[in-house]
């Protein structure tokens, strides 16, 4: 059986950890040793003490992760951070994130594995970056009702549901983009409708890109942020488990949004 250390390696190498950027409190890769072996992982969307119960229970000695254990920044050691800790010790239990470098990868990730449910081909990115594209785009011609409906039944399978901004029954879709999770914000309506794009899928957005988006004649489906994120972190539990010959296990906790 492996260590955690040979899983932290092909991971950081496969998703180019130390050359993609992204938000400090991210930390991609390792974020919690163990000691011991591993014989089974799991995965989550969030770090979170529901995951880590979750993950005990399934008696995983890695969890992997999408939000790691500093997102919500500088907190001291105490309450229900200090239980989490200790759950980790106690059970011998690693704990790896992966956020941007799995949003963009172009088989694991998020994005590129939303696009393939939604049946839409990619043939570019979207979601500028710093140096990166997190985001994907291309083209189509079909009824934005019939992409909304996709995005609804993809949604629901999750434990969600979808939000759109108003469209015409006759609307069609010919310039998708999607950026899962966080994916609506002023910068991307703006680089979406600097782009051409009319149909703009992603995970949740504040209520002025609403607004924006409808000025601009952009339609966004909201398909929410936990729904759209549980692809990437599923299908990297898989790898590892293909890779290394350990069990996986995805912890299901959707959070409402
Ligand atoms: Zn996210």
């Amino acid at each position: 059986m492996p260590r955690a250390q040979a899983i932290v390696e092909r991971l950081d190498a496969l998703l180019r950890t130390a050359e993609i950027p992204d938000y400090p409190a991210a930390l991609n890769g390792l974020q919690f040793a163990n000691r011991g072996d591993v014989h089974r992982v799991a995965t989550a969307v969030d770090f979170s003490s529901h995951t880590v119960r979750a993950a005990v229970a399934a008696r995983a000695q890695m969890l992997l992760v999408h939000h790691g254990m500093f997102w919500t920044g500088l907190q001291p050691v105490t309450g229900p951070v200090y239980e989490r800790y200790g759950l980790l010790v106690t059970h011998d239990m690693a704990v790896y994130s992966a956020h941007l470098p799995l949003d963009m990868h172009p088989e694991l990730g998020n994005n590129a594995l939303l696009a393939r449910r939604l049946g839409l081909e990619p043939s570019a990115g979207f979601a500028r970056y710093k140096t990166i594209d997190v985001g994907l785009s291309g083209c189509a011609d079909m009824a934005t009702e019939s992409l909304v409906a996709r995005a609804r039944q993809f949604a629901r399978d999750a434990g969600g549901e979808v939000v759109v901004t108003p469209f015409d029954a006759a609307r069609r879709t010919r310039q998708w983009a999607i950026c899962t999770g966080a994916g609506a914000d002023s910068d991307t309506i703006r680089e979406a409708a600097d782009r051409g794009i009319d149909t703009l899928v992603v995970g949740e957005g504040p209520h002025h890109t609403a607004v924006q988006a409808r000025d601009l004649g952009i339609v966004v489906v909201y398909a929410g942020h936990y729904a759209t994120e549980t692809l990437g972190i599923r299908a990297l539990g898989d790898w590892v488990a293909r890779e290394f010959g350990v069990e996986a296990q995805f912890l299901e906790a959707p959070t409402g949004l």
